[in-house]
């Protein structure tokens, strides 16, 4: 691969804010036409790479859906499962300039990777119970296929024969904090963290993974619920955490989706780059439906693999 194939497959999209007045989280790809006027929202600050910071165009925007009915929808998804329902946050994609991997003092925001290869990440998240997690890593094994597993340190600790056999197997950890709580308190309502309790956060996953599986976690964090501001950039990049691992492709298994439906709509959004969020409990039907999501993957031509292989080097 070229430098310059490899600085632009290292390009984010960079996004606007891109608000919907819908309480559950549609991804980019599906995202309904903008209303005219949007809706109040909770606007949780801008995440700027160097780049942008030094004036030129490509601040990424996060915005979060706060109406009522978007958060009721959320507690009641959190109630369901703890862990599972990771965020409403929409992006979109505009023209943005070459920025360089490791840049800045804040962690950069990795939606999708730009290229024309046809390869996309799988992540997993795991956060509540076992649920599928044993037969995840059947199926990957057997289609011969690496994931990333974001992984809190509760989920590490209570598991720790599946982490071991996720190192073992050539898996990917993302640092998904202790936890899960909100590090914005954006999706808890219980106000933001302190820069200390989210650097122990990091710090208590980062050494569980360490004293189990003998693996790290760095440079990637999944923030809970998808809750990011320009602080918690700031602050995960300063405890070595320079990639804020979001996606493109929710399963939405975690909403309830059926096999079924998991398998059309993850069949259906896939492009090169993309990033899927799959998550391992038992409430979400990712681990039913992943041979089949494999499967046609790879009908459509498209290697798969985890977060850290699809960045490249
Ligand atoms: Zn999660």
């Amino acid at each position: 691969m070229s430098a310059q194939r490899r600085v632009a497959a290292l390009t984010l999209v960079l996004a606007g804010a891109l608000v919907v007045g819908c309480g559950s989280y549609v991804p980019p790809e599906a995202s309904p036409t903008p209303r005219e006027t949007p809706p109040p929202t909770a606007y949780i600050g801008a995440i700027t790479t160097s780049a942008a910071a030094a004036g030129s165009p490509g601040s990424v925007t996060v915005a979060v859906d706060s109406t009522p009915q978007a958060v009721e929808a959320r507690e009641q998804a959190r109630a369901a499962s703890p862990s599972m329902p990771d965020p409403p946050i929409v992006t979109q994609s505009a023209p943005s300039p070459i920025v360089p991997r490791v840049v800045g003092s804040r962690a950069r925001v990795v939606d999708r990777v730009q290229t024309t290869e046809m390869r996309v990440a799988l992540t997993f998240d795991a956060g509540a119970d076992r649920g599928y997690a044993e037969s995840i890593l059947d199926t990957l094994l057997t289609a011969h296929v690496r994931a990333s597993f974001g992984m809190t340190g509760q989920w590490a600790e209570a598991n720790p024969d599946l982490l071991r056999r996720m190192a073992a197997e050539g898996h990917h950890f993302i640092n998904h904090t202790q936890t899960h709580d909100s590090f914005t308190g954006f999706s808890t309502g219980r106000g933001p963290k302190s820069a200390e309790a989210r650097v122990r956060e990091l710090d208590l996953t980062e050494a569980a993974v360490q004293r189990i599986a003998n693996a790290t976690t760095k440079p990637y964090f999944r923030p809970p619920y998808g809750d990011m501001d320009g602080s918690v950039s700031a602050d995960v990049y300063g405890s070595g955490y320079d990639i804020v691992a979001m996606w493109t492709v929710d399963s939405l298994g975690w909403n309830g989706l059926s096999r079924g439906g998991i398998e059309e709509r993850c069949l259906r959004l896939a492009s090169p780059g993309a990033i899927y969020i799959f998550h391992v409990g038992a409430a979400a039907q990712d681990g039913p439906a992943l041979p089949a999501v494999i499967d046609g993957l790879r009908r459509q031509g498209y290697e798969m693999g985890p977060l850290d292989w699809l960045l490249g080097p």
